[in-house]
């Protein structure tokens, strides 16, 4: 039996820099793309070599914004892909894209390759929520990019949006919240705005929160979304993710729940064995690694981690938990060997009683609650946690 493995490929070029955006993504020319879509495939070719026992389950394209890269790059990555790894014929195999950089070619190109789910990034519905986002595309332009996805034949769409936005309110939020279920994608993502260091938006926002909705409003926001996305036909399967049914994105699930991942490409992640390592994540240094090289490994992979059992647990929980369905308390005895109230229960009593979580035996998943304060609900999972 061969062990399910999921990529993740990064393409860390955009068309601009957003001002919120802490992902490690920059413009570049059209000859830099290139010849960093040649060391990508240098990376697979050499690195597929220790994964030979594995079939990979699902590929996710990300980035920064991988509709940026020519179309017959893309074909180059996934002939690669499916070159050197043994790629499941139903494989999920997603690519992100932003409006203004997809063309039909593009999408014709993406759907020959075997590529099927495709995931929008799209924030907001309202131009000038789009404008304060730094973001490089108006509604309209989105729209037109959806239905060129449609008709190029692309069924699973998913369309990214955000939420705790400047100036954002929660007739703007329903609004577009409307405006894109009428298209119907699969599935949406809501995440809410992080202010993160190094961003323009840390500046601007940092020391004026007063600017921003307050966490109340985010939370009324969210539970506007969740009924409303349910009377539509969306449910929600992780705390930020909501898809028709059959369409939950495999992947996600898949880091949720922890099967192996490979992360190529500049900075990526993986989590292959209990080992959490990631990739190089200058682009220069990244591309002059000589992938056939002796040290290539070490050259390449950063920051190597071993998980004990006990950060092996608290990752089943953490991550478990932000799923809908919660964690099973018979895949902990299965993965373990322990039973998860023996190692757990004080804090699982303890959030039980303040009804931040519910059991439904083997189950045990967030309350509505337990999802407003989550952070604290899952910062019990941690063994080495400051007292309160
Ligand atoms: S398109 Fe996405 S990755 Fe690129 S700058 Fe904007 S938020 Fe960052």
């Amino acid at each position: 039996m061969r062990r399910p493995l999921e990529l993740y490929i990064h393409i860390p070029f955009c068309a601009r820099k957003c001002l919120y955006c802490d992902f490690l993504s920059q413009t570049a020319s059209e000859m830099v793309c290139h010849g960093y879509v040649e060391q990508l495939l240098e990376e697979i070719g050499c690195q597929s070599g220790y994964y030979q026992g594995y079939e990979v389950v699902t590929i996710y394209i990300g980035g920064g914004t991988p509709s940026i890269l020519k179309a017959e790059d893309i074909q180059a990555v996934m002939e690669a892909v499916k070159k050197n790894f043994r790629v499941d014929r139903g494989a999920e195999i997603t690519i992100e894209a932003n409006p203004g950089t997809v063309s039909r070619e593009k999408l014709e190109a993406y759907l020959d390759c075997g590529i099927n789910r495709i995931s929008l990034g799209l924030q907001s519905a309202d131009d000038r929520e789009l404008k304060t986002l730094g973001r490089i595309h108006t509604f309209d332009e989105f729209l037109k990019t959806y239905q060129r996805v449609r008709e190029a034949g692309f069924h699973n769409v998913n369309v990214d949006l955000m939420s705790a936005l400047p100036g954002q309110t929660l007739s703007s939020w329903r609004s577009t919240m409307k405006k894109v279920t009428m298209m119907k994608p699969e599935h949406i993502s809501a995440y809410s705005l992080m202010i993160e260091e190094g961003t323009l938006f840390y500046e601007m926002y940092h020391d004026h929160p007063e600017l921003l909705p307050t966490e109340e409003e985010d939370r009324e926001i969210y539970y506007a979304s969740k009924a409303f996305l349910r009377e539509q036909g969306y449910e929600r399967y992780e705390i930020s993710n909501y898809a028709r049914p059959g369409f939950e994105c495999r992947h996600n699930i898949g880091y949720w729940t922890g099967v192996e991942y490979l992360g190529l490409g500049l900075g990526a992640s993986s989590y292959i064995q209990n080992f959490r390592f990631s990739n190089e994540a200058d682009l220069e240094t990244y591309r002059k690694i000589n992938m056939r090289g002796e040290d290539a490994d070490q050259r390449l992979h950063q920051n190597i981690s071993e998980l004990s059992q006990r950060e092996q647990m608290e990752e089943f929980m953490i991550l478990g938990l932000r799923m809908s369905r919660g964690v099973s308390g018979s895949e902990f005895i299965r993965r373990f060997g322990l039973n998860m109230w023996n190692v757990y229960g004080d804090a699982l009593h303890r959030l039980q009683e303040n009804r931040l979580i519910e059991v439904e035996s083997p189950w045990v998943r967030l309350t509505d609650f337990g999802v407003d304060i989550s952070n604290y609900v899952l910062s019990e999972f941690l063994f080495d946690r400051e007292p309160d």
